[in-house]
């Protein structure tokens, strides 16, 4: 059976932080803010991947406040998810992402993206969709204030849930 699920995500740009998207580091003068490496692409993944599984959000998994995941690397977190799913009788099939940026560009790194992104999930590149969009300088996105992230994620479940 497949399943489906939903991943939102938002993290603050600043001075003084690398810019980590999908596990690829991209030449930035601004950073995404946050607990781990704020890789707000991965994190969208892990909660789309979680989510078609209903086994919580990201969270739950990794809190924000305990030290061991203080500047973790995100795409060692999806591997985590992925022993998670597995132990629950899924895998992933797909993922299809947005990211939601004024800038820097961001075409040029999707098939780094995905690459990364496949490799942690144990999928083909070609079942890791990467896009983005810019919001036409509209709100604290189009400031460049921060950036998001919106994943949908197909599981396949084998047998039925608990
Ligand atoms: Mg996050």
């Amino acid at each position: 059976m497949l399943l489906f699920g939903l991943g939102v995500d938002v993290h603050p740009l600043v001075k003084g932080r690398p810019l980590i998207l999908g596990g690829v580091h991209i030449d930035s003068e601004l950073g995404l803010d946050g607990h781990s490496d704020a890789d707000v692409l991965t994190h969208a993944v892990m909660d789309a991947l979680l989510g078609a599984a209903a086994l919580g959000d990201i969270g739950q998994h990794f809190p924000s406040n305990d030290p061991a995941y203080a500047g973790a690397d995100s795409i060692v977190l999806l591997a985590k998810v992925l022993e998670s799913l597995k132990a629950r009788g899924c895998r992933p099939v797909q993922v299809d992402c947005t990211l939601l940026a004024q800038r820097p560009a961001l075409a040029v790194h999707y098939d780094a993206m995905r690459s990364r992104l496949a490799q942690a999930m144990e999928v083909a590149p070609g079942r890791v969709s990467v896009k983005a969009t810019t919001t036409e300088r509209l709100g604290f996105l189009g400031r460049s204030e921060g950036i998001a992230a919106i994943a949908l994620g197909v599981v396949e479940e084998n047998g039925s849930p608990d």
